[in-house]
C-alpha cells in the first residue's frame, strides 16, 4: 500500500524520499508513481487514507476526514444540470462529511504529517492564509506534531483547533504584518534555520496527492471520471493535482478515456491566472495583477490570493490547462455571495468557504454562457464549508500568537 517513486517531471530521474520537494537539477516539480497502476479504494482505513494506494504514505493516522461526493437534488433542479455532483470537504453531517478544521487543506494536511514522520520528521513551517495553517494546528493538536503556522495578522482569529492540543507548545502562530505573500516572505526565511522544513505547498506530493482524492472520491463515487471539474484557485495546487489524479484514473482504465476539463475561479479584482490564461500565456507576470495589495484587499475570499502560484513551472498549472482544456473565470464578490446562498438555500443551511462560493460562481455562469452543455456531467469542488456548524457542535481552542512580526523580520524562535 503507498508504494510509489518519486520522479522530476523536467529530467524523468527518480529521486530518494527524504521528504524530497523539489530536483537540484532541474526547474518542475517532482510527482509521484504508484506501484499501484489500478486504485483500491479500502474502506476499512480511516478517512482519506482510504484512498492510500495513491498517497505517498506507508502508514495511517486515525481520522474521519475525507471528501464525499453527492447529489444534491435540490442544486440539480435550481441550476437546470441533472448531472452536477457535489465533492464537499468540510463539516456537513447530514451528509456524513466531518472534517471539523472545515477546509480541504486537511486533506494536504494529514499525509503530509504522515510522509514527514516517516521521512525523518522536523518542524514543519506552513504559510497560510487561514485554512493550510487551521488544518495544520489540528494534526499538532490530535497528533502532537511540532509546527510553526505563519499567516497575515489578520486572518489568525481563524486559527483554532477542534481538538484540544494535547500539547500546546507544538503549535506555534507567528501574526505577520502584512498580506498571505508576506507571510510567506517570513515562512521561507524562518526555513533556513536548522530543524525547520518547509510544508513545500505545490512542491509537496503528499499535499497534492491529498488533495487529488477529491477527483479519485468523484470518480468512485460517479463510477467515471466528470467531464467538467469547477474549484476555486489561489495557488492552483488543488487544479494541479485534480488534473494528476484524472491522469492516474485514465491509466487505471475503468474510469473513462478522457480527463475532466478543468473550470478554476479567481476572486475578482485579483485574478493573476485567470489573466495569464486568457491570453494563454504560459507565465504570470506583474501586469496580470495590476495594484496587487489594493486588490487584494478587496477579494471576498483571501485564501485565492497567492501572487506566486506555480503556474508556468514544469509540471504547473498552464501545463494542466493546456493538457485538460477547460477555462478560467473571474468572479465577484456579489456573484459569490449569491452562488454561496443558493447553496446554503439548497444543502441545510450550510455555510460555503468563500472560496467554494467563487466555484460555485464560476459554474452558474458557465452554465448561463451556454459554456457547458447542461446534460454532462459535472463535479462542483466545494473546498470548505460548514463553519457555523463546526462552531455549534464544537467548543473551539483559539490558538494563541506567539509573535507578531513585521514583513521584513524573523522571529526569535
Ligand atoms: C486553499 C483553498 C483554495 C485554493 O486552493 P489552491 O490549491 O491553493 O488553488 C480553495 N478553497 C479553499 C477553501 C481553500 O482553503
Amino acid at each position: 500500500m503507498g508504494e510509489y517513486i518519486l520522479r522530476c517531471v523536467s529530467g524523468g530521474e527518480v529521486l530518494p524520499e527524504h521528504y524530497t520537494l523539489s530536483c537540484s537539477k532541474h526547474p518542475g516539480l517532482l510527482r509521484t508513481e504508484y506501484s499501484a497502476r489500478q486504485l483500491t479504494v479500502r474502506p476499512e482505513l480511516p478517512g482519506i487514507f482510504r484512498y492510500i494506494d495513491w498517497l505517498p504514505v506507508h502508514g495511517v493516522l486515525p481520522t474521519e476526514s475525507r471528501s464525499v461526493t453527492f447529489q444534491s437534488e435540490e442544486l440539480c433542479r435550481e441550476l437546470g444540470l441533472p448531472n452536477l455532483w457535489i465533492t464537499f470537504t468540510g463539516y456537513y453531517p447530514e451528509r456524513k462529511c466531518l472534517v471539523p478544521t472545515g477546509s480541504f487543506k486537511e486533506l494536504e494536511a494529514l499525509p503530509t504529517t504522515v510522509r514527514l514522520s516517516e521521512n525523518g520528521g522536523g518542524t514543519l513551517v506552513v504559510a497560510s492564509a487561514g485554512n493550510t495553517g487551521r488544518a495544520f494546528a489540528e494534526m499538532a493538536a490530535r497528533f502532537e506534531t511540532p509546527v510553526v503556522i505563519v499567516v497575515p495578522e489578520d486572518a489568525t482569529k481563524n486559527l483554532w483547533t477542534v481538538a484540544e492540543p494535547k500539547d500546546p507548545e507544538k503549535i506555534k502562530l507567528v501574526a505577520v504584518r502584512g498580506d498571505y505573500t508576506d507571510a510567506i516572505g517570513v515562512a521561507n526565511k524562518i526555513t533556513e534555520k536548522v530543524g525547520f522544513l518547509p510544508e513545500g505547498g505545490a512542491q509537496n506530493v503528499a499535499r497534492r496527492d491529498g488533495m487529488g482524492t477529491v477527483m479519485l472520491d468523484a470518480a468512485v463515487t460517479i463510477g467515471r471520471m466528470p467531464d467538467h471539474y469547477f474549484q476555486a484557485i489561489g495557488s492552483g495546487t488543488g487544479g494541479i493535482s485534480a488534473w494528476e489524479a484524472a491522469m492516474r484514473l485514465w491509466e487505471d482504465g475503468r474510469f473513462g478515456s478522457s480527463v475532466p476539463k478543468l473550470h478554476l475561479a479567481q476572486n475578482y479584482p485579483f485574478v493573476p491566472m485567470v489573466n495569464a490564461w486568457k491570453e494563454k500565456r504560459s507565465q504570470v507576470l506583474e501586469t496580470d495583477m495590476p495594484n496587487a495589495a489594493e486588490a487584494i484587499r478587496q477579494v471576498s475570499a483571501h485564501v485565492l490570493t497567492n501572487r506566486e502560484p506555480p503556474y508556468g513551472i514544469p509540471g504547473g498549472m498552464f501545463e494542466a490547462m493546456m493538457y485538460c482544456g477547460g477555462d478560467m473565470y473571474a468572479v465577484k464578490n456579489e456573484e459569490a455571495k449569491d452562488a454561496g446562498r443558493l447553496f446554503a438555500d439548497a444543502e441545510c443551511g450550510i455555510d460555503l468557504d468563500p472560496a467554494a462560493a467563487v466555484a460555485t460562481a464560476a459554474l452558474i455562469s458557465a452554465v448561463e454562457s451556454g459554456a457547458i452543455d447542461r446534460s454532462s456531467t459535472i463535479t462542483l469542488n466545494i473546498t470548505g464549508g460548514g463553519y457555523a456548524r463546526v462552531r455549534e457542535d464544537f467548543s473551539l481552542t483559539q490558538v494563541p500568537v506567539a509573535f507578531t512580526v513585521n514583513a521584513d523580520e524573523v522571529p526569535e524562535l
